[in-house]
């Protein structure tokens, strides 16, 4: 293309000239003499406009000359008249000096175009969205921004006018302070109202409004558009939230003076009423401390001041205290405390002990309907688990990960049961803090359990004992091969974390490697629980490489755990390679249903 232009540069010039001569030569009778002066300009004009200065110049040159030989008399010879030079004189100057103005022209043209359109660029691309009215309020101009912001192109835009745009409940207050605008010549206004885009959805949108419609060169209103439906959002829910945070801490204060106010006109007549009412209020003041310390948390959390003081200290020592406390306070639930002693860990106890308080918290109040609560803290390679488990209320599977959220209340609980939504989030915190994780596992009506795991002062790897080729055995699986059935037996122990799966998950892959086994019995009857995301890693990216490797048939022998087992199931539905998985209560049922297809598949290949 540039290469066009280069040649194209010479070459009109010269067929201008060709052309022109060709016409004067050939109709001299009907043209007359004087035509080439006139034509020749022209043809000098254009050149210097499309091909510049220099190229100006010489077609000047070169016409001049074409003038001289072949229409100056005598004709066909560069000699002419003397007295002719004044014409030859002022053709080439009036040459020169109009192909110097159209030249100008030109380049003022080119500038101005090049400003306009910096400009134009500028303003679409500096503000968000940019929007020119007439005196009438109707959009005429509407930038390119709109259609990411609003799905409509700035066409369909201007089409549909804003009465269609803007949500019918904000349209009064909308056109109201539009109308005041078009009205006030240079008043400038700031517009917030809630729009539909193209799909349906709900965003804000906000104007910076001025009124430029008397503003030569401009004559428009002008509104630069930003989209804020996030700060709206956010607005929301702080308001949300300080209403909520209000009432939580409003409804302690009612009880204590109440109870104060009790206790009062009873301390000296009925003493011992007047202590349950004391009771009673000192119960509302810990709740208020309670409020008052997870909304100073958030703070310092959000601005990274939350600070840890760490020390040595036995976990199992801290489990037992907590529950017994609870034990005490709440005679009304039946707390079963699974606790394996000597869980040394270097931590802060305090904070611990407030994330602990809290999971078992939640039990209680999350199970208005059930007295069970069963608290345990096992120690598993190295890292202490601790799970809070109750029978209560439950959570549905899309509120699971988002109960970890800052002000995440289920819309179910919300109602019905106090809180701010964050102790949760300020738990994660804390275990973070500590190179631990808080996982949950629920189903909605059976129940929930938060459990968190956070390494001991002493982790150390686990030992493997091993023969390299049929044997394996660690503190979270063993795998074993069968010779005399040509399968791998793998035995899966305790708490499971994120980690002791993936890991385990590559010992058993190269075992079924080294011993091109095509059946697994996979026994998880000795799992106490395990980490919930392991059945994504599981189904998405085990199964697949198991499958790669040879594996056609795993037989899956259930936990007693149910957790644990919701977590199979959701492995194998997530699992979409050609590994058949069957689950089985019992190792023999599995054993047997793997003889079965083993000896299908021989007599198959046979
Ligand atoms: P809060 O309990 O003060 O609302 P949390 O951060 O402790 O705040 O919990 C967040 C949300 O998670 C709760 O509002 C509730 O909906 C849900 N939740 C927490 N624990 C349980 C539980 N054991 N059973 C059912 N839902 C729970």
């Amino acid at each position: 293309m540039k290469s066009v232009k280069k040649v194209s540069v010479y070459l009109v010039p010269l067929l201008l000239i060709l052309l022109t001569t060709l016409i004067k030569v050939n109709m001299t009778e009907v043209l007359g003499n004087r035509t080439p002066f006139l034509l020749y300009t022209t043809v000098v004009i254009f050149a210097t406009w499309y091909s510049g200065w220099l190229i100006g110049l010489i077609t000047n040159f070169v016409c001049i000359l074409l003038i001289i030989y072949l229409f100056l008399e005598p004709i066909y010879s560069f000699s002419f008249a003397p007295r002719l030079w004044v014409h030859i004189l002022i053709f080439a100057s009036q040459n020169i000096f109009l192909s110097m103005m159209g030249y100008a022209l030109k380049k003022s043209l080119k500038k101005s175009r090049e400003a306009e359109s910096k400009l134009k660029l500028l303003l679409e691309e500096a503000c968000d969205l940019l929007v020119l009215r007439d005196k009438s309020g109707k959009a005429t101009y509407v930038s390119p921004r709109v259609f990411e912001m609003t799905g409509y192109t700035p066409e369909e835009y201007i089409k549909l006018g804003f009465d269609k745009l803007v949500e019918p409940e904000y349209l009064e207050m909308f056109t109201g302070k539009l109308n005041l605008l078009l009205k006030s010549p240079n008043a400038h206004d700031v517009i917030r109202a809630a729009f539909k885009r193209k799909d349906g959805q709900v965003i804000w949108l906000e104007g910076d409004v001025y009124n430029y419609l008397e503003r030569p060169g401009i004559n428009a209103l002008v509104s630069h558009i930003k989209n804020v439906t996030v700060r709206v959002k956010l607005e929301r829910q702080k308001d949300e939230f300080i209403g909520i945070a209000s009432h939580e801490l409003k409804t302690p204060i009612t009880n204590i003076q109440g109870f104060t106010k009790l206790a009062k006109s009873t301390l000296y007549d009925k003493p011992e009423k007047a202590k349950a009412f004391l009771d009673r209020s000192e119960n509302n003041i810990q709740r208020l401390s309670r409020l008052v310390n997870d909304l100073l948390d958030i703070s310092k959390i959000n601005t990274g001041k939350q600070t840890y003081h760490f020390e040595t200290f036995d976990l199992s020592n801290l489990m037992e205290e907590t529950v017994q406390s609870f034990a005490l306070t709440h005679p009304e639930h039946r707390f079963e405390l699974i606790n394996e002693p000597n869980a040394l860990l270097k931590g802060d106890r305090f904070r611990l002990e407030q994330v602990i308080i809290n999971l078992i918290d939640n039990a209680i109040k999350y199970s208005p309907a059930s007295r069970d609560i069963v608290i345990s803290q096992q120690i598993a390679n190295g890292r202490s688990v601790v799970s809070v488990q109750d029978f209560g209320i439950g959570i549905s599977e899309e509120h699971l990960q988002a109960v970890f959220d800052r002000f995440y209340r289920v819309d179910s609980s919300a109602m019905k049961f106090q809180g701010l939504g964050l102790g949760l989030f300020i738990a994660s915190d804390i275990l973070k803090q500590h190179g631990g994780n808080l996982w949950a596992e629920s189903k909605l009506g059976e129940g929930s359990r938060f459990s968190f795991i956070v390494p001991l002062a002493s982790l150390a790897a686990a030992n493997a004992d091993t023969d390299g080729s049929s044997y394996f055995k660690n503190d979270s699986i063993s795998v074993s091969y069968n010779a005399l059935q040509n399968w791998l037996e793998v035995r899966w122990l305790g708490y499971q974390t994120r980690e002791t799966v993936e890991t385990s998950g590559l010992i058993i892959l190269d075992f079924v490697k080294k011993t091109q086994s095509k059946y697994v019995l996979n026994d998880n009857s000795l799992v106490k629980g395990n980490w919930s995301d392991s059945s994504d890693h599981g189904g998405n990216i085990w199964f697949p490489m198991m499958a790669a490797a040879g594996v056609k048939y795993f037989a899956w022998v259930l936990s007693e755990d149910k957790f644990s087992n919701m977590a199979a199931y959701k492995s194998s539905e997530m699992n979409k390679s050609d590994v058949l998985v069957r689950f089985f209560k019992e190792e023999a049922e599995a054993a047997s249903w793997l003889e079965e297809v083993k000896s299908e598949l021989e007599k198959r290949s046979a």
